[in-house]
């Protein structure tokens, strides 16, 4: 049977759309509007477009945004003295820094001068050692859309298992967490894992994060298993015109579908889900600055 695919878009879509409710229930019944900064240092093009789309879509669900374009040789002492004024800036209620940043800021301290309640990156050490002891956090937004995706899909995880391939900050480790706290048996592999495939074919889910274009092979996948495949790599694709380029995950998409029970595609799957939970991570912050009742479904 082939496998459901789990349309990302459409959830992110969805995802917005309570959002949007709910930012409008916060202007109306308490005046409030949530905020969003989001800080970039340079001109890397992929981080202007990403950017770009955070700030657009933050205003179509009703939220302020703010964006904060610094030259790429702005003094660390600069970024911290922006961060220090948002973090007391009462109308910002989330502060992103947009990564990677230029090689002569220390990315850590920079992170971790993020208010923790505003931190809605969920990359501040605090919130990191919030989830892991499974404490309210804010939680990275790719690992939550994934999280949400497999409990739309699954209703309950508990006890399945659960394949993460890559340990990153941003996606792995936080991945891991997310489905440890859910109660599935997580495995976490990575460049020196032994034996990969026999360690992803035991898997009921596997979330591939690792950044190399369609490694994993359908007969890694054990048959009807979800598969959740983070990854976004360009290639080039001669076949659609001359200097044409596609985006493919780091799942081998059809093979993989052909034994899987639900698949993520790339583009339209994970992707769409990190921005729609930027926006969600926003509004929580938003309602625990003020002491209010937070949108359901909207967290871990
Ligand atoms: P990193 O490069 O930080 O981490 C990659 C991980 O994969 C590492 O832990 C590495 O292991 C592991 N790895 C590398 N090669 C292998 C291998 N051959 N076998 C097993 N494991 C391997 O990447 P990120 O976590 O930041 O991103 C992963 C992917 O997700 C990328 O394609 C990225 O573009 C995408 N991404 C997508 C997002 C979205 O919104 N959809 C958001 C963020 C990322 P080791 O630690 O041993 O080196």
């Amino acid at each position: 049977m082939a496998a459901t695919i789990i349309d990302g878009k459409e959830f992110a879509a969805r995802v917005r759309a309570q959002v949007a409710t709910h930012v409008t229930h916060l202007k109306a019944e308490h005046g409030i509007t949530p905020g969003l900064a989001v800080v970039l240092v340079g001109e890397d093009p992929a981080s202007q477009v990403y950017v770009r789309s955070k700030g657009k879509m933050t205003v179509e669900v009703g939220m302020k945004s703010v964006e904060h374009k610094l030259d790429v040789e702005t003094p660390e002492a600069e970024l911290l003295a922006l961060i220090d004024q948002l973090n007391n800036d009462p109308e910002i209620h989330g502060i992103l820094v947009q990564l990677p940043l230029p090689k002569h800021l220390n990315e850590d301290l920079v992170i971790n001068s993020i208010d923790p309640a505003k931190d809605v990156d969920g990359f501040h050490i605090s919130n990191v050692g919030l989830l892991g002891t499974g404490q309210k956090s804010m939680v990275p937004c790719t690992p939550l859309g994934c999280l949400m995706m497999l409990r739309d899909h699954h209703g309950s995880i508990s006890g399945m298992n659960a394949v993460v391939i890559g340990r990153s900050n941003i996606v792995g480790k936080p991945m891991a967490q997310l489905l440890l706290n859910d109660s599935a048996t997580v495995t976490i592999a990575h460049s020196r894992t032994k034996d990969l495939a026999d360690v992803v074919r035991r898997a009921d889910i596997v979330v591939a994060a690792v950044g190399r274009p369609e490694m994993v092979p359908g007969d890694w996948i054990k048959p009807g298993a979800t598969v959740i495949d983070v990854g976004i790599n360009r290639l080039d694709a001669p076949e659609k015109g001359e200097g044409k380029t596609k985006l493919v995950g780091d799942v081998h998409y059809d093979s993989c579908a052909a034994v899987a029970g639900a698949i993520t595609p790339v583009p339209g799957g994970v992707g769409p889900m990190t921005i729609a939970c930027l926006l969600a991570n926003t509004v929580t912050a938003c309602c625990r600055a003020n002491g209010l009742a937070e949108p359901e479904g909207l967290t871990a």
